[in-house]
């Protein structure tokens, strides 16, 4: 039987993986953190255009490499409450990735065990809408789960290979799951929103990427705080923490409200044009209906700000 047991990744394995990585982070530091199916196809190595991902399967393999590069997982519209929720295991808590079908030696399968076997790192793609991506990585392959056709991933590489190990590692260990899953759905939600509202602060219009953020109507520590672009905006720096201390709030008609102390303050330029001139002012939403804020939320964040004056 053919095995990929115990492969060394090569040199140029390396190279190209250290490569995507850093294409990747420069893409991605601009604008939103997300990239389109084309962009994606454009990364050039050595003087080659090497594809970073498939266009249909999941697992993607270049031809010149003995290892999987990437995994995609497929933009999952809003309606479901927690989307991304099945891919966690509630157990352990890591997450898992599903065999390319059904067969255990298909060669995507085979490609992303011997990414474990090697213990190369992997990109993952997430689809945050039609065709747009946010790239996590990197990403291992720590196990699999044939009985369930699925592989276990994480970011933590010093999940491979259990072993003895005191209160503190544990710990630790613990940690960096909550951490790896956090990071992992932060980016995702983030990229959802930052996808549905253009790159734009919903309140100003803002459209610098790094001055954005995504922002939770609701608490993601409450029970409804769900990570799903429905209770979601993308909203400059500013705005985001004038809306979470309650200075700026939004009705469930989606008008701007400011605080009425603040509106007979005196100040400078921020205070005048960036929070007293929105009072009023509708906020822009996504185009697309099930992408814009949940009515319920606004109502329970309204009622908030109403409370905390
Ligand atoms: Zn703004």
């Amino acid at each position: 039987m053919f095995t990929d047991a115990g492969r060394v990744p090569d040199d140029f394995d390396n190279r190209l993986r250290t490569a995507a990585f850093a294409w990747l982070t420069s893409r991605t530091l601009q604008r939103t953190g997300n990239l389109t199916y084309s962009a994606i196809q454009s990364f050039v190595f050595e003087g080659h255009t090497i594809p970073l991902k498939d266009r249909v399967k999941g697992i993607w393999k270049p031809a010149r490499l003995s290892s999987a590069l990437s995994i995609t997982t497929t933009y999952r519209p809003p309606g479901v409450v927690r989307p991304y929720d099945d891919l966690i295991h509630e157990g352990d808590g890591l997450l898992r990735y599903k065999w390319n079908g059904i067969e255990r030696d298909e060669a995507t399968n085979r490609s992303l065990r011997s990414a474990m076997q090697s213990g190369v790192p992997l990109i993952w793609f997430f689809g945050v809408g039609k065709g747009v991506f946010n790239p996590i990585f990197p990403v291992y392959v720590v196990g699999e789960e044939e009985e369930n056709r699925q592989f276990i991933l994480d970011a933590d590489p010093s999940a491979i290979g259990e072993h003895e190990e005191g209160v503190a590692e544990q710990f630790l260990r613990r940690y960096l799951k909550v951490e790896t899953r956090h990071r992992l759905f932060q980016a995702v939600f983030r990229g959802t929103v930052m996808r549905a509202y253009q790159g734009r602060c919903a309140v100003c219009r803002l459209q610098h990427g790094q001055l954005l953020d995504a922002a939770h109507i609701v608490p993601d520590r409450d029970e409804d705080g769900v990570a799903s672009v429905v209770n979601g905006m993308a909203l400059c720096k500013i705005h985001h923490a004038a809306f979470d201390v309650g200075i700026l709030g939004i009705r469930p008609d989606l008008v701007v409200q400011i605080r009425s102390e603040l509106m007979h303050e005196i100040d400078g330029p921020m205070l005048r044009y960036g929070l007293q001139e929105m009072h009023g002012k509708r906020i822009v939403v996504p185009s697309a209906r099930a992408e814009r804020p949940r009515a319920d939320l606004l109502e329970r964040a309204y009622e908030r700000f109403r409370q905390a004056g």
